[in-house]
């Protein structure tokens, strides 16, 4: 059982002959409207692969709110602690993509961007009944913070993932079991300009001293690093694909991660998995509607 506390937005992808100025109105198209959002990707992710997932975010009183229900339901993702907003609207991320399949994109978070103390308490019997918590920054610091103090009352394991990046109590990371940033994430976090495995290592070293367990740094195609303190931890090799849309590559790692971890594979077999998952997403266009299944994954690693 894996319990995801964080985002859900509506992506709302517009092509674009040309990105417009400001002021000015273009004729673009094909429109297309599809589930995003970190917490709810790698929920789809962790849920594809066959975990149960419970979802803790919130919606707006809305379609796209009504829209977002659906579709957790329609994943075999738990939707109970998916709470409505009564002012706010869902969250929705507004992206133009020109013929270069260059993007802009404007996120407004909305009602997940208001998860309170309260919701997240309200959730509590899910906490109890879960083997792991997955946690983004995508969504309010209270909500983030609750949930790590609750999860340590607990004593289950965590991970967050600390994307998008924003600035936090650094005491928090004391109750953190695992920390997945990427290469940006990992360099914010620690000054480390990380890019490769020796720079991994110096950043998973200050994050371990900062009160994490264990460290795993994603580093794109080339895979992820692993550190637990126990050695000097390694470079877990990515997989060689076709690489057609890396969006939603570290949402797809974190769900599978978490989804191993929970199923009690030791933390380099996790990683490799997650590597894999993360792989076979990229080859698709989209977040949520690339995340492959099991036995999508079981075909790829027998090949
Ligand atoms: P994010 O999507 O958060 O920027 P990364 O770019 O580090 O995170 O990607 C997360 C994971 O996705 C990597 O650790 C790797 O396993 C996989 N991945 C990303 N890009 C590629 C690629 N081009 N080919 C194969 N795997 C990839």
């Amino acid at each position: 059982n894996i319990v995801v506390v964080g985002s859900y937005v509506v992506d709302l992808m517009c092509r674009t002959p040309h990105m417009p100025k400001p002021g000015e109105t273009v004729l673009g198209g094909p429109f297309k409207m599809g589930p995003g959002g970190k917490g709810g990707n790698q929920a789809v992710a962790a849920a594809r692969l066959g975990s149960n997932v419970t979802m803790v975010t919130k919606v707006g009183i809305d379609v796209f709110g009504d829209e977002a229900v659906r579709n957790f339901e329609k994943e075999g993702i738990n939707s109970t602690y998916v709470t409505r907003h009564g002012e706010e609207s869902t969250g929705a991320a507004l992206i133009a993509v020109d013929q270069d399949s260059e993007n802009m994109i404007v996120v407004a978070l909305g009602a997940c961007g208001k998860i309170t103390q309260e919701d997240v308490s309200d959730a509590i019997s899910s906490f109890d009944e879960a083997n792991i918590v997955l946690i983004q920054l995508e969504t309010s610091i209270e909500a983030v913070e609750k949930s790590v103090h609750l999860v340590m009352e607990l004593n289950k394991p965590i991970i967050l993932n600390p994307a998008p990046y924003q600035e936090f109590d650094e005491e928090l990371l004391k109750g953190v079991t695992y920390i997945t940033p990427n290469e940006t994430e990992a360099t914010l976090l620690t000054g480390v300009d990380v890019k490769d495995e020796n720079s991994a290592r110096e950043a998973a070293i200050i994050l371990k001293k900062k009160g994490v367990k264990t460290v795993i740094i994603t580093l794109g195609k080339q895979g992820c690093f692993v550190y637990d303190g126990n050695d000097k931890g390694r470079l877990i090799s990515g997989f060689n694909v076709d690489a057609v849309d890396t969006t939603g590559a570290g949402d797809a790692f974190n769900g599978a991660f978490a989804t191993y971890i929970a199923r009690g594979f030791s933390l380099d077999d996790a990683a490799r998995q997650a590597n894999a998952v993360a792989a076979l997403s990229v080859t698709k266009v989209g977040t949520a509607p690339a995340m492959p299944y099991e036995s999508d994954l079981s075909s790829f690693l027998k090949k």
